[in-house]
């Protein structure tokens, strides 16, 4: 479950050891890199500040920048125009604290044990926040799904807010957005160093936008009955309704108001920095935790049973005027394990530095958002828990699901299906609707030895990137690199 809350409850958690060694650091000039500190570790900084906007349940393709209508992103577009988009980004596993966790641990859900939400992070665990603390970053979070609440003794968390020195829940987008800009009004300056994580809940179910963004998109002679509530679309899955094309436009709508809505409070976060000069001070990133199933399978209105591109797919800008390049779209295949180390090494820090047992798993995207440098990664998984694994190269996406699990969170109506072993060209079907798995045992067969090589590798504790068997070399090679 992570249906919002209606109450508003607010916890702020102050840390003031790692920040007061970052003071430490700076005042001696040295950038240290969090659990070593060695000469190793000292790089220079590419950004004074960090702000990393994340979007709860915000599908890449209903945005502007990825081909989504005009009017429901401006801001975002905007911000994807100034910056470096990645087209095929995506989430290890489609659910918030999953996502998240792998965003701050360089590690999948399976080695963290984080598969759903409501599991708790381990402390031994370095997370984002903790390493840009230990190179002197303020570390601030400004959070709305009630999934990423704060730890404290009335009410256990997922101890995600590990690292950060100031960490606050609210119950709803503006209060939070208006919070944290008014944060960030003092935090980020032309002194001093600060990274600032803003998470919105919004467009998370229900799709219950207020006047006017409820009626931005939506057809203006609309008469059916169906909405953006929780109860509407958990009926349309329950009863396997068949919407008509006038029904899907007006939910469509709705969730792209909703869109609209959390796009004008970054309009808003961004303006700000912008109007006080710290643009080419400051890296953003824009990023989602998952994606959504928009109808697309199995009439399904939500995330959580998804294996799918549609929820598994996120969207991932990083602006900085001056040190990323403006304008560039990429289409490497980029995973969420790759945000740390991205993040770490921008600020100043070396990602391999770390205490034993919090190697990255991702890959420093860095040369590609500085020289348009290829990411040198082939194929990535994503996975349904631990039980179903999905392999995608840019051409193929590969389900695998050898037990026949059939995906129970909530609601449980058992009409998500997913088959044994299913294949989808991404060529001519980017929205994995026909499966040619019987068509292509040859292909079948390779993506099922790369699956295995890549479970392997995450066995045997080695980055599954940097597996570098002549096999499977070869086979890449066929597959078309
Ligand atoms: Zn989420």
């Amino acid at each position: 479950m992570e249906t919002p809350e209606v109450s508003r409850r607010r916890g702020t958690r102050r840390r003031g050891g790692a920040w007061c060694a970052g003071l430490v650091a700076l005042a001696a000039g040295v950038v240290l890199a969090a659990g070593c500190g060695g000469a190793d570790s000292v790089r220079e900084p590419q950004a004074r500040h960090l702000l990393l906007i994340t979007v709860d349940t915000l599908r890449a393709d209903r945005l502007g920048c990825y081909g989504g209508r005009e009017g429901v992103s401006p801001a975002i577009d905007r911000l994807a125009h100034e910056g470096t988009l990645f087209d095929e980004a995506y989430t290890p596993l489609s659910l918030t604290l999953p996502s998240m966790t792998t965003l701050f641990t360089s590690k999948y859900p399976e080695e963290t044990g984080i598969l759903r939400n409501h599991f708790k992070l381990e402390d031994s665990e370095e997370t984002l926040a903790e390493r840009l603390a230990a190179l002197g970053l303020r570390t601030s979070a400004f959070v709305t799904n009630p999934v990423l609440r704060a730890h404290d003794a009335e009410v256990p968390g997922p101890r995600i807010d590990q690292g950060f020195a100031d960490y606050e829940w609210f119950a709803d987008d503006v209060s939070m957005a208006e919070a944290a800009q008014a944060h960030m009004e003092t935090a980020f300056g032309k002194e001093g160093r600060a990274f600032t994580w803003v998470h919105f809940v919004e467009p998370h179910q229900p799709y219950e936008p207020a006047a006017p963004y409820d009626a931005l998109f939506t057809p203006a002679d609309y008469v059916g009955e169906w909405d953006g509530s929780t109860e509407a679309l958990n009926r349309v899955f329950s009863e396997q309704v068949d919407l008509g094309p006038d029904d899907l436009e007006q939910v469509l709508g709705i969730y792209d108001g909703t869109v609209r809505l959390v796009d004008d409070l970054v309009r808003g976060l961004v303006d700000a920095l912008d109007a006080r000069g710290l643009a080419e001070d400051t890296l953003v990133v824009f990023a989602a935790d998952h994606g959504e199933d928009l109808y697309d399978h199995h009439r399904y209105f939500y995330h959580s049973k998804s294996v799918y591109r549609s929820s598994a797919r996120i969207p991932l800008v990083f602006r900085q005027p001056g040190t990323v390049q403006a304008g560039a779209r990429r289409d490497d295949l980029v995973v969420g394990v790759d945000l740390l180390p991205t993040l770490v090494g921008h600020a100043g820090g070396d990602p391999t530095q770390c205490a034993p047992g919090n190697t990255p798993r991702g890959l420093d995207l860095g040369a590609t958002l500085r020289s348009s440098e290829s990411v040198r990664r082939s194929h990535i998984v994503t996975t349904w828990r631990d039980s179903i694994h999905v392999l995608r190269t840019s051409r193929w996406s590969f389900v695998h699901n050898p037990e026949g699990v059939i995906p129970l969170d909530p609601p449980l109506d058992p009409h998500y299906v997913i088959g044994k072993q299913e294949l989808y060209d991404l060529a001519v079907d980017p929205n994995e609707q026909v499966d040619v798995a019987a068509e292509h045992p040859e292909i079948v067969a390779q993506m099922r030895t790369l699956l295995e090589a890549w479970r392997a590798g995450m066995r045997a504790g080695a980055a599954p990137e940097a597996l570098q068997d002549p096999r499977l070399a070869e086979m890449l090679d066929q597959l078309g690199y």
